[in-house]
């Protein structure tokens, strides 16, 4: 059995039947903004590993990282044991996360940083004395693929209905159709407005994604919305939680997106970028207030702790990235990303497969009348010399900031022979 049979007889991939495998593509290594593949075809990345690799690949600042770091410790538990890695992030981050979140929780993956917010949110009502348990977040949304950051999840991805019994259930209110660029309407937040008073003393929080809701359909929203959403929790007194994984670290134009709207949520959730895409580390970050209140509780103390905490190497390289990305002129390029995407991208509105054309920041997204043939359009993109991985009804790309304009301009074309594809 050669490897690529023994890969789609015995490998899941994401989301994927093993009874009926999609076509994967082996890479051999990738360097800047490419992938190269075993038979030696080189892919420009139009996704970034998934919103991760902000600065590209086998970049020599973070290899570096790794390498001093492996010299000292790879990994050591984090239980009664601290490190210099991780106070450098945790310091870091609570200098240039919004004011007020300085309490941090350094978590596995996106999915658990989610899963630690909820809790966070459940111990804090509990602490004092008035247990809550139920969650409001908005359609769209998506945090993730554990059981809590499922339940939030929007219920109608096939989730919720596979899941119906063991998922507990939670609020959801209508998504936001306000897009940034329009005039804000005060009715989009009318639907989380009366719900969120309905259920005002059984919600325990609010979590939602600032701005752009990512896997959930790839939507923007209006700063605004997002402004409402905090006054309104700060009037019922409910944390908010926002779930920056995909949004931070400069993807939107802002370092993070609740600078958009200049709010600072209850709990905050990152990933993704904060390693540069080069290993799995997240963080929950929240107020001293629900902090000390947690820790004021019966239990004492906050109920997570997982075997890589901390993990050292992962932290090492996180302070590289995060060096590498403040040092840099993250803005400027992302701006200039943007002018390109809407440049190129906006000829497509007029195409007959194009129900909608968007871009924010290092985000442009194609939204396809109908569903895309996921295997034949990736091939389709592989033959023109680059990766992108559309879904549903989905072909968005979200580059590395260290994108050329060039090869910038490939993505976009190669998007135009897609679409060409499809009709
Ligand atoms: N929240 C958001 C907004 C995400 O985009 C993702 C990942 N796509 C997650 C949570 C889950 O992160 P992970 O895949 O690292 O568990």
């Amino acid at each position: 059995m050669n490897n690529s049979e023994f890969d789609s007889q015995h490998i899941w991939h994401p989301y994927t039947s093993l009874s009926q495998p999609l076509p994967v593509y082996p890479v051999k290594r990738a360097e800047g903004v490419y992938l190269e593949l075993e038979d030696g075809r080189r892919l420009i990345d139009g996704m970034s590993s998934w919103w991760a690799c902000i600065h590209g690949y086998n970049v020599p600042e973070l290899n570096a990282a790794a390498q001093n770091q492996l010299q000292d410790m790879a990994h050591v538990m984090f239980g009664g044991i601290t490190h210099q890695p991780a106070i450098e992030l945790c310091r870091k981050l609570v200098e240039i996360t919004p004011a007020g979140l300085d309490r941090v929780f350094l978590a596995d993956s996106g999915s658990v940083a989610v899963e630690v917010a909820l809790k966070m949110a459940i111990q804090y009502w509990h602490s004092k004395g008035t247990p809550r348990n139920r969650f409001l977040t908005i359609r769209k949304g998506y945090h993730g693929d554990t059981f809590g950051a499922m339940s939030v999840c929007d219920p109608q991805g096939g989730m919720h209905e596979l899941y119906q019994g063991f998922l507990p259930e939670h609020l959801f209110a209508d998504a936001p159709q306000c897009q940034p660029q329009d005039e804000w309407q005060e009715e989009d937040i009318a639907d989380f407005a009366r719900q969120l008073a309905a259920h005002q003393h059984e919600i325990a929080a609010v979590i939602l994604e600032p701005i752009v809701q990512g896997a959930g359909g790839m939507r923007f929203y209006h700063p605004q919305y997002l402004r409402r959403v905090r006054e309104l929790c700060d009037e019922y007194q409910i944390l908010l939680i926002a779930d920056e994984i995909a949004t931070g670290f400069g993807r939107t134009g802002k370092l993070f997106a609740c600078e958009w709207a200049e709010i600072t949520p209850d709990i905050m959730c990152i990933g993704k970028a904060l390693t540069g895409g080069y290993m799995t580390l997240s963080a929950t970050l929240t107020t001293e207030k629900v902090a000390t209140t947690i820790c004021a509780g019966k239990a004492g103390v906050l109920m997570h702790g997982p075997t890589f905490m901390g993990n050292p190497l992962a932290c090492a390289v996180a302070n590289a990235s995060l060096d590498l990305l403040l040092n840099s002129p993250w803005q400027q390029r992302v701006k200039q990303l943007e002018q390109q995407l809407n440049e190129e991208l906006s000829v497509y509105r007029q195409h007959p497969a194009v129900a909608d054309v968007r871009v924010l920041g290092a985000i442009g997204v194609v939204e396809t009348k109908t569903p895309v043939n996921m295997a034949e359009l990736q091939a389709t993109f592989v033959e023109q010399g680059v990766w992108i991985r559309p879904f549903g009804r989905l072909i968005y790309i979200m580059p590395p900031f260290v994108m050329p304009t060039a090869e910038l301009s490939r993505l976009t074309k190669a998007i135009g022979v897609g679409l060409d594809s499809m009709a």
